[in-house]
């Protein structure tokens, strides 16, 4: 289904330093909030923006004797998101605890999956130009908690605890290092976020937080990355730096950039690159060391006690494979082959669910391409000038609709079917009502238009004269015509009849 894309070679990111030139390698832990309405050891709830520390367990809040209890619907959507990344699905996983102190972490440690996750190796192709792929390899992808949330600046004294985060259920998503620039860095991201969307596992909210990436930055000399590629050893790469919690697609990219240049100038002084963690600062446009690997904390890891092995059964898994909805790259390559659209176009009616449902309905029984023009066009164009949805559309997929087949059956023009797009929009109605009680129907009978223009001649022998020494000016005839039926009038059978009466 997928074979009208073209995998474009990895085109990496060269940049010049002062001495040579320089390619980068990019590799994204991505955390993405399981869209659930419980957290994953306990039943309270996840909603955003609630009271703080009103969405709290006593299991979240660690209280003494309490354990957690698998939310088995956080399970299936790690086992769907999997499946959308066409990854290996692990029919036994085990959780363990990551030990560390923070406030906002009662427990003292946070339950993960670092040995056995439940997803294996998959992949997404990202998309970088219409027709044009890359693929990029994901290593792995396990459930874990999130942390609850220390507030700062809120007294100048004290800082405070909301614990409704703590426990809600995370899917960390680690990418082989594939990633070659930052511009595939964010379209790799945009890509996860839309796959996620598709299946309704992760909502994509990057301002709320539930969706950030991790992102590993190295830079090596042209050749090394072809070099690891063949040997799959890392010594081929350079010393990587990880920049932590990246919600924003423009800053992921402006990070990597900068990070890349620094890199590069150290190497270049004849320092090296020390392994640590950085923060990106987007007001200064810079990366800030926050932690090295000396100071990294050990987190003994072990086998949480509290929680058996995950095992899950095939069956399990084949029943939600066979639940699957249709992705986005499968529907683009349909609406690409089985209505004739462009790359282009398929690629802006597919970015989101809702738009491709609402296309789908439009040119359910029509012409696929007039439908994706119209809603392109004609509706997209208006929703965001209003800054209005698909959610929010005051014209409804029936509606527009109705407005086409007016038009394939000849009763309105191109030109009139704006007018009443327009009337449908603010009014509301059904659109062949609507042509019919205000006149808006074109003139197709020739007689009628015949009549038109032989007045419209009758009364200009001025301008007959000319148009005869100069046909360019017929159009002039055609206006007038036009103007006379209200707009009303087949444009084709007006260009028609009046070359003819010119005798042109
Ligand atoms: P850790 O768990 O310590 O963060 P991993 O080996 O799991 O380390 O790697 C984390 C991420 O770093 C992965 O996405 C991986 O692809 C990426 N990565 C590893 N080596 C490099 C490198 N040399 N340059 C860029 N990214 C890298
Ligand atoms: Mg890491």
């Amino acid at each position: 289904m997928l074979d009208h894309l073209t995998y474009a070679a990895p085109q990496p990111k060269v940049i010049q330093g002062a001495k040579s030139d320089w390619e980068l390698v990019i590799g994204l832990e991505v955390h993405a909030q399981i869209a659930s309405k419980a957290k994953l050891f306990s039943g309270a709830s996840t909603e955003f923006g609630s009271e703080p520390n009103s969405n709290v367990a006593f299991v979240d809040a660690a209280m003494p004797g309490m354990l957690p209890v698998i939310n088995e619907f956080c399970v299936a959507q790690a086992v769907r998101t999997g499946l959308g990344l066409k990854a290996a699905i692990n029919l036994r996983s085990a959780f363990d605890r990551k030990n560390y102190f923070y406030p906002d972490l009662p427990q003292g440690y946070q339950i993960s999956q670092l040995y056995h996750p439940i997803v294996g190796e998959g992949e997404v192709i990202v998309d970088m130009g219409p027709g044009i792929a890359r693929r990029v390899r994901i290593e792995r992808i396990h459930m874990e908690q999130d942390a609850g949330k220390s507030i700062h600046d809120m007294d100048p004294n004290m800082s405070f605890v909301d614990l409704n985060r703590t426990g809600v259920a995370l899917m960390e998503i680690v990418s082989r290092p594939d990633i070659r620039g930052p511009e595939e860095a964010a379209a790799y991201v945009a890509k996860l976020r839309q796959i996620m969307r598709y299946l309704g596992t992760c909502d994509g909210n990057m301002q709320n937080g539930n969706l950030r990436a991790d992102v590993n930055v190295s830079v090596c000399k042209p050749g090394d990355y072809e070099r690891f590629m063949e040997t799959g050893d890392f010594g081929h790469l350079g010393t990587r730096c990880e920049i932590k919690n990246m919600n924003s697609l423009r800053f992921i990219q402006a990070a990597i950039e900068y990070e890349a240049r620094r890199q590069i100038a150290i190497i270049e002084d004849g320092g090296t690159v020390v392994q640590e963690t950085r923060l990106y600062d987007p007001d200064k446009g810079e990366t800030r060391s926050m932690r090295s690997k000396e100071e990294a904390h050990d987190y003994r890891y072990f086998p949480d006690p509290d929680l058996l092995p995950l095992e899950i059964d095939q069956t399990w898994v084949d029943d939600i494979a066979a639940a699957m909805p249709e992705l986005p790259d499968e529907k683009k390559a349909r609406f690409v082959k089985d209505l004739g659209l462009s790359e282009y176009d398929a690629g802006v009616l597919t970015a989101e669910v809702e738009n491709a449902d609402y296309f789908e309905a439009v040119a359910a029984g029509r012409d696929g391409k007039m439908a994706a023009n119209w809603v392109i066009n004609e509706l997209f164009g208006r929703l965001n000038k209003e800054g209005l949805t698909i959610a929010t559309s005051p014209v409804t997929a029936a509606q527009l609709g109705g407005v086409i087949d007016l038009i394939a059956k000849g009763d309105i023009s191109g030109k009139i079917a704006k007018d009443l797009f327009e009337i449908l929009w603010n009014e509301g109605g059904d659109p062949a009502a609507i042509v019919e009680a205000r006149g808006m129907k074109q003139v197709t009978d020739l007689g009628a238009i015949e009549a038109a223009v032989d007045e419209i001649i009758t009364a200009n022998p001025a301008q007959v004269e000319k148009a005869r020494a100069n046909p360019k000016l017929a159009g002039w005839f055609v206006g007038q015509v036009l103007k006379a039926t209200g707009g009303k009038a087949n444009p084709a059978a007006v260009n028609d009849l009046v070359a003819q009466k010119l005798g042109l």
